[in-house]
């Protein structure tokens, strides 16, 4: 059992957490770009968040507020047991589960469904940061792309999706050019959620742990997905084959992103994924019965 008392605040030593905020500098001053650093172990497993954990404990003082989602929902394992460690490392710190009351949000695949406010960060947590590892294996060269800004492999990549199957398939971490230069792997969330990166008046830092890197989208800063003139981004829409589209089983709302769930006699049914939002639009339907989802 870990006991918080034996640690440093935020488990970090203090030069550890300069360095982190050293290259979040960094990675604020040039948008998009995978500032290294030197990511030091967390008492948990690689590809368990502690890219976006070393963010976080960086940055939280015992004024904060945390939350922290996996999926969209903040009771899911992975939510909860990083939750745990910031409340045992952090003593003072609160936690929520509000998205309008936390100051830092840590989340794995999925954006808020709120806008969020210019007085939060979010933190989103990363497996792979470059969007350029599926067409070039040498990060020498990768970097050099980068710095040319020539992404013209990756988009006969896309190119070649949409020969094959008429559409961009790639549903998740879906490369999108920030400020006008670099591309970036926005992290594993779905597309719906890329839109939500443009000009967002909150600060966007990405971690990945295992593979030592920061990147950030500044507050108002242009983030646009590679795309072709006559093939435009598309977000999931959610529609059944009559063009409705679904409402979420729980809240009924039809404007959030859902989760598929099949119940137990086999039928499709869908779920807002983000869980603070579904529970605020389901406490409006008990206020405001005809007038939710409006
Ligand atoms: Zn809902």
């Amino acid at each position: 059992m870990l006991d918080g008392a034996a640690y440093n605040f935020g488990f970090l030593d203090e030069y550890a957490k300069r360095e982190v905020r050293r290259t979040i500098l960094k990675a604020i001053a040039i948008p998009g770009y995978q500032t290294p650093y030197a990511s030091r172990e967390m008492p948990m497993g690689r590809g368990f968040g502690t890219g976006g954990l070393q963010l976080t404990l960086s940055l939280i003082g015992q004024s904060d507020t945390l939350k922290v989602i996996d999926q969209g929902a903040d009771d899911s394992v992975n939510a909860v047991n990083l939750r745990h460690f910031v409340e045992l490392t952090c003593p003072g710190v609160s936690t929520t589960e509000r998205t309008v009351q936390a100051t830092i949000i840590q989340s794995r695949h999925r954006i808020p469904e709120v806008l969020l406010r210019e007085d939060q960060v979010l933190v989103l947590q990363v497996p792979y940061p470059d969007p350029l590892v599926v067409v070039e294996a040498s990060e020498e060269k990768r970097k050099t792309m980068h710095g040319e800004g020539d992404y013209s492999r990756l988009l006969t990549k896309l190119y070649e999706d949409i020969v094959q199957f008429n559409e961009i398939t790639i549903s998740h971490r879906y490369p999108t050019k920030i400020n006008g230069h670099y591309v970036i792997d926005p992290s594993p969330i779905p597309r719906y959620d890329v839109p939500r990166l443009h000009h967002s008046p909150n600060l966007i830092l990405l971690g990945a742990g295992r593979e030592k890197k920061i990147y950030a989208v500044p507050p108002y800063t242009s983030a646009v997905p590679l795309a072709f003139e006559d093939m435009p981004f598309r977000i999931e829409n959610f529609v059944d084959s009559k063009g409705k589209r679904h409402a979420c089983m729980r809240c009924g709302c039809t404007n959030s992103f859902l989760d598929e769930v099949i119940s137990e006699q086999g039928q499709r049914q869908f779920q807002c994924s983000d869980s603070d939002y579904c529970n605020d639009q389901l406490a409006l339907k008990v206020q405001h019965p005809e007038g939710a989802n409006a």
